[in-house]
């Protein structure tokens, strides 16, 4: 049977605990790689080229569109943002799920050219517990809790282009749940087009 690794896009409303749901799985389970992204936006405090984000100029990311080493790419509040493809395909060769956690226009990429990649939307349990979530973090002005929170209801739009929603609820609940449903995944007759072939090329045989 194929043991590929599953390529996984994980998007969500800033604020839904996406990041700590993604660290909890990676240390949790080893079957994980997290791929780190390239960027265009200045490195925030605390940041490490190479850890958080491979921080480039404006015209080095255009060059890495240009040289085709990215496997998709957006532009997002004015910064580009993008996945370095050497890395995602050497992981997936070596049976490892790849993490993508990625923006909505980047994850319809990834849908179009690896339709086998699985989509998924993390969620905070209601409306009401995101903006205590942002309101409680203490590092946010009014004015940006009320841009997030108007971000979010753009980004619910494009919901139901998504394979699952997790709701992000107790953190070590929903990282089972979403392993789970990545495991699962693997055993669409879609993931298993070779090896459906495969028996059915033997059955003729016999
Ligand atoms: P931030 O600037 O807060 O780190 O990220 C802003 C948004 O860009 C987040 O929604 C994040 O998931 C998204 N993002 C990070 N890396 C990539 C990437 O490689 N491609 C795309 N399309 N979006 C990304």
């Amino acid at each position: 049977m194929v043991q590929k690794g599953i390529l996984v896009v994980v998007s969500g409303f800033a604020g839904a605990g996406k990041g700590t749901i993604m660290k909890q799985l990676v240390s949790e389970y080893d079957n994980y790689a997290l791929s780190v992204s390239a960027t265009s936006r200045n490195p925030r405090p605390g940041e490490v080229d190479g850890v958080n984000y491979f921080f480039k100029s404006r015209e080095e990311f255009e060059e890495m569109i240009k040289n085709d080493e990215l496997i998709e790419h957006a532009e997002y509040v004015g910064n580009y943002y993008g996945t370095p493809k050497a890395f995602v395909e050497k992981q997936l060769q070596e049976g490892k799920n790849v993490i993508l956690e990625i923006e909505i226009q980047g994850a319809m990429q990834i849908k179009k050219k690896f339709p086998e990649a699985l989509l998924v939307f993390i969620m905070p349990p209601s409306a009401a517990e995101l903006k205590r979530r942002l309101v409680g973090r203490g590092t946010e002005t009014p004015e940006v809790i009320d841009m997030r929170m108007k971000r979010a209801i753009q980004e619910s739009e494009g919901i139901e282009n998504y394979d699952f929603i997790v709701v992000n609820d107790v953190v070590e609940d929903c990282t089972k749940r979403l392993n789970g449903m990545i495991e699962a995944s693997r055993y669409t007759p879609s993931r298993q087009a070779d090896f459906i072939n495969e028996v059915r090329a033997g059955l003729r045989e016999i």
